[in-house]
């Protein structure tokens, strides 16, 4: 069953990390005047509304993207703040775009996109926005093994489940054995939750020991609501481009400081 919307968390400070990490790998890629290839195994709506009744309910918006951009805490030159102003400029200023759209920005005309959306509403809406993309109503890790290796060979994908079944932190690391095996030059991102119970660690074990050279970076913030379990951002990537393991160390400054 899907219960999982990411209205209520869009633009929250695990958005921050991740998303950041994403457009300076994107901005990145798309550098090389060679075609590359942007998959996604869950991939969302593609744009939220922050002045909508699910951002205004838990508040995390307000708490986290926006907050941050009052503050200051990226420059307007990062690859996020550019991408984040253009498409507000398309889409409207109350808008939040999701890792699709934020790829996307950066995306060129020969570039090919596979996104995978399981959910029948958030597939739907994200119809309405990605016609740049190749859309898959079905589970993203068997979207994955049968897309990669992707044509053009070079390019990034970003796995960003809901974890919302506790099976999924085993069952991870081994979709990302069998997809690295048979895409060993692709950028391989998943981002993760870090919760009170650490449940994470298991997971993170086992990924670094099959992928020793991998990056990873961890924020740490409040929890949303006094209670809620998160109280970090964790990315994993595999075959990280160049810069970025520098950017992830700006940030976990950033947030050590400021969250
Ligand atoms: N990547 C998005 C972003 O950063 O804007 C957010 C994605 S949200 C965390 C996870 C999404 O995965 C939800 O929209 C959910 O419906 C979808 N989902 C859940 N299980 C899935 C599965 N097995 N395959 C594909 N999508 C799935």
């Amino acid at each position: 069953m899907l219960s999982y919307q990411h209205a209520y968390h869009a633009g929250n400070l695990a958005d921050l990390h991740k998303h950041a990490l994403l457009a300076t790998a994107m901005d990145y890629l798309t550098r090389k005047d060679k075609p590359l290839s942007y998959l996604e195994t869950h991939a969302g709506r593609g744009l939220y509304r922050l002045d909508g009744a699910e951002a205004l309910k838990t508040g995390e918006a307000a708490a986290g993207i926006e907050r941050a951009a009052s503050q200051g805490w990226l420059p307007e030159d990062h690859p996020l703040m550019r991408a984040l102003t253009a498409i507000r400029s398309s889409r409207g200023g109350n808008t939040y775009p999701g890792s699709p759209l934020i790829a996307a920005h950066f995306l060129r005309p020969d570039d090919r996109v596979h996104l995978a959306e399981l959910h029948p509403a958030e597939h739907a809406a994200l119809s309405t926005v990605t016609g740049f993309a190749t859309l898959h109503q079905r589970d993203g890790f068997e979207m994955a093994q049968a897309v990669c290796p992707p044509t053009p060979r070079r390019g990034m994908l970003l796995i960003d489940p809901s974890f919302e079944v506790k099976a999924d932190y085993a069952a991870i690391p081994r979709h990302i054995a069998k997809i690295a095996r048979k895409w060993n030059v692709g950028v391989i991102a998943l981002w993760y939750p870090i919760l009170t119970d650490d449940r994470h660690l298991p997971m993170v074990r086992d990924l670094m020991r099959d992928h020793p050279d991998a990056l990873l970076s961890e924020v740490r913030f409040p929890p949303a609501r006094p209670g809620h379990s998160m109280v970090g951002s964790g990315m994993w990537v595999v075959n990280p481009p160049w810069g970025l393991a520098d950017e992830a160390a700006r940030l976990e400054t950033i947030f050590a400081e400021r969250a």
